[in-house]
């Protein structure tokens, strides 16, 4: 593939800034790549390992002559981020995001942006547990979805030259209005971690099971809780302050369909127990078919495996 911008600025080197990076490297997408991120020692383990071809001190000179900009920092620090950049932009570059929610982000980030450039809010849907300059990798976003959420009046060209990058980074690209990604997200992704810490808090909160057993007899079921339940902290909690109503709405329903099961239980409804799990049992189907998940027994995990769904 060939170069699509000749200067990508990366605020954040974190998890999916550093994967964009090692993936933009291994198809050429970038002229040059340009890091910076707010801690000097995130900044030094950067220049380190050769995470970008230079690295800056300020996001503000980051941007500079930069015709792609990447916010990859927690969301409730975008509109920061936007409002130290604003005022360097180069004109016609694109300013995009890879933040989880994407709303709010175009709340924060749009009034600190000058006319003269394009807005493309994305949310690569991958990740990991883990955080931190050293945790990227190239192929993070393999087969992964992207999803763009252009504003409203942008051009379809800055939108479309995202998209090719997405690409080359080896994602499946679609696009979507703002509102209805933070609903699907809230049921593919927010809910489910909120779940997650649940059942890992209520483990820890259950004196009867001593800890040594919750982990010592830890099936795939729990296991896989505490892995989602190991995810930054930040990033999280940033995310259920910004996509607050769809959460709501979602944990809403979750309550109501656990009462109903709760019930079948106690009334020994077994049909009902049996038909719903039956119901599910086809969407895991969906899933694999779709090509988003193994189907090999336990995730085709033999010790460790490092790709998990992202926020
Ligand atoms: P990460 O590995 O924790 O890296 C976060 C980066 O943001 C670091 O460079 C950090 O700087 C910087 N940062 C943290 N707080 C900041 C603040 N208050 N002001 C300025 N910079 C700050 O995070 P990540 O996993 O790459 O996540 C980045 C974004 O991607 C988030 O918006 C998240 O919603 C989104 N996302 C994450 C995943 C996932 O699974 N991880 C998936 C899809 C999208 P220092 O290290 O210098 O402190």
């Amino acid at each position: 593939m060939s170069v699509i911008y000749n200067r990508v600025a990366l605020i954040g080197l974190g998890l999916i800034a550093g994967s964009m990076a090692h993936a933009m490297r291994r198809a050429g997408l970038a002229g040059e790549i340009v890091g910076t991120s707010r801690s000097a020692e995130t900044r030094a383990v950067a220049a380190e390992i050769g995470l970008c071809d230079r690295i800056t001190e300020t996001a503000a000179e980051a941007v500079v002559g930069a015709d792609l900009v990447v916010l990859a920092v927690p969301i409730g620090a975008m509109a920061a981020v936007a409002e130290e950049i604003g005022p360097y932009l180069a004109p016609g570059a694109t300013v995009t995001d890879v933040g989880s929610v994407k709303r709010e982000v175009i709340v924060q980030v749009a009034p600190f942006l000058p006319d003269t450039v394009h807005f493309v809010p994305a949310h690569p849907l991958a990740g990991t547990e883990h955080s931190g300059p050293r945790s990227g990798f190239a192929t993070l976003f393999d087969d992964r979805y992207t999803l763009l959420t252009p504003v409203e009046g942008t051009e379809l060209e800055a939108t479309a030259k995202l998209r090719t990058l997405w690409e080359g980074c080896g994602a499946r690209v679609e696009e979507m209005d703002a509102d209805h990604h933070d609903l699907v997200l809230a049921v593919t992704s927010h809910t489910p971690h909120l779940i997650a810490y649940t059942m890992v808090g209520v483990a820890d909160d259950l004196r009867r099971v001593t800890d040594s057993e919750v982990i010592k007899y830890s099936a795939a079921g729990f296991r896989d809780f505490t892995r989602i339940a190991a995810s930054d902290p930040t990033m999280w909690r940033d995310i259920f302050l910004s996509n607050k109503d769809a959460t709501l709405e979602i944990l809403g329903r979750f309550t109501e369909e656990l009462f109903a099961l709760q019930r079948a239980i106690r009334t020994g409804d077994g049909d009902h127990l049996h038909a719903y799990f039956t119901r599910t049992r086809a969407i895991r189907r969906g899933i694999i078919e779709a090509g988003q998940d193994t189907d090999a027994p336990n995730f085709g995990r033999t010790t460790v495996k490092k790709e998990l769904p992202g926020g």
